[in-house]
């Protein structure tokens, strides 16, 4: 299994590893009918997880928090925000 990739911001108290992965409860999804390919999003991702591949817009999950200021963004509402887990479901906090 390959390991999981971890955020490490550097502050004046250290290095810290923060797994923002594990913080979604809603992820972005992009609509590639209504994307104008812009670029919008990228500049706005807080944490680099919107890649540009051979000029389209790619959403990665590794480090993505779901906060969702890409699909605020998004021009073209292009970005839709789904439930992690599943229709109308979220794990209930600290449990599975
Ligand atoms: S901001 Fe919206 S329209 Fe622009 S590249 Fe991102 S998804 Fe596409
Ligand atoms: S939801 Fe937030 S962290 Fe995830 S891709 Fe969009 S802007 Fe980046």
């Amino acid at each position: 299994m390959a390991a999981k990739k971890l955020v490490t911001p550097v502050s004046t108290g250290g290095i810290y590893k923060l797994d923002t992965a594990s913080w979604r409860d809603f992820r972005p999804v992009i609509d590639k009918t209504r994307c104008v390919e812009c670029g919008i999003c990228l500049t706005f991702c807080p944490v680099c997880s919107i890649i540009r591949t051979g000029g389209k817009y790619e959403i990665t999950y590794d480090y993505c928090k779901g906060c969702g200021l890409c699909a605020h963004e998004c021009p073209k509402q292009a970005i839709d925000m789904m439930p992690e887990h599943g229709v109308g479901q979220r794990p209930a906090k600290g449990g599975q």
